[in-house]
């Protein structure tokens, strides 16, 4: 049956596989119409665009912004961006140089652990690619260190595991903002990565004051009670309806383009309702 998938990373960031890679695995999926999420970048898109036109698949440029939550991260999905916008580009290259001053710090703590890398043998694995932590994560299993990337981020690389350093992030109203003025839709990324303590109702409250579009209500790990309690958060509130997999290839090799784990069904509907948002 034919659905979306609107949240997909590739070799552009952290995943494992080019959009093309993508573009092939969305259409043996029978996914019709998709979104390249990567993180701070819009790097992949032309290949994505080039690969969609063959393959008769509809891409949609997006992206996913990070952003600081208390002490945890929020992250904001972009999509219909105008990826061509100068200020855009002038935005995602001061996310990436915050990359570049994270990166070494983290190999260096794993150094003063007594593991041997170096940010060269990342940027090797990683070549142009926005890095992140799930490429250190690469680094550590082809070494021998770890043997998932699960461990590596348990071990060393997660919120205050052994080898964290945290990132100069900005806040969800400057990343949705960042979103807006390229004339995208901002939309709430895996509400479940929050649910602690506030409810998911009064975040996404505070966040529509600030321009937050639409909630990832469909999402490979949601649950059906979760999924059903977001759906009610977007009709309480107004926001758009969106849903993607996550796709990562095998830094998440339990998800699927298209599928997730399975279960996962993006509605093709959802998909005039967002375009319909990024042309008002
Ligand atoms: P970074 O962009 O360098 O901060 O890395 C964040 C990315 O790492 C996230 O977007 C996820 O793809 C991945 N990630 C974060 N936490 C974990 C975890 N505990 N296990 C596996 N992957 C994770
Ligand atoms: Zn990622
Ligand atoms: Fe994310
Ligand atoms: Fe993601």
């Amino acid at each position: 049956m034919s659905r979306l998938d609107l949240h997909l990373h590739t070799t552009f960031s952290d995943g494992s596989q080019t959009p093309t890679d993508v573009l092939t695995l969305a259409s043996k999926a029978k996914v019709t119409a998709l979104a390249i999420t990567d993180h701070d970048t819009i790097s992949g898109l032309p290949e994505a665009i080039e690969a969609g036109r063959s393959f008769g698949i509809e891409v949609i440029p997006g992206i996913e912004l990070s952003s600081r939550w208390d002490n945890t991260e929020l992250h904001i999905l972009g999509y219909f961006l105008d990826w061509k916008n100068v200020e855009l580009h002038r935005q995602l290259t001061r996310f990436q140089d915050a990359r570049h001053v994270r990166n070494p710090r983290i190999i260096e703590k794993l150094n003063a652990l007594g593991i041997h890398l170096t940010y060269d043998d990342v940027k090797a694995l990683a070549g142009n690619a926005s890095i992140g932590r799930p490429h250190i994560a690469r680094v550590l299993i082809e070494k021998g260190y770890v043997t998932s990337t699960k461990e590596a981020f348990d071990r060393y690389l997660a919120d205050g595991a052994a080898a964290h350093v945290p990132r100069e992030l900005p806040e969800p109203a400057e990343a949705i903002a960042v979103i807006r003025a390229a004339r995208g839709v901002p939309v709430l990324a895996h509400p479940s990565w929050l649910d602690r303590s506030e409810g998911i109702f009064r975040v996404c409250e505070q966040l529509k004051g600030v321009g937050l579009g639409g909630i990832e209500v469909h999402y490979s790990t949601h649950r059906p009670e979760q999924t059903a309690a977001y759906l009610d958060v977007a009709r309480r509130l107004d926001l758009l309806v969106t849903g993607g997999s996550d796709f990562h290839g095998v830094t998440k090799p339990d998800i699927e383009v298209g599928i997730g784990k399975g279960q996962l069904k993006v509605p093709e509907a959802l998909l005039e309702p967002l375009r319909k948002a990024a042309q008002a």
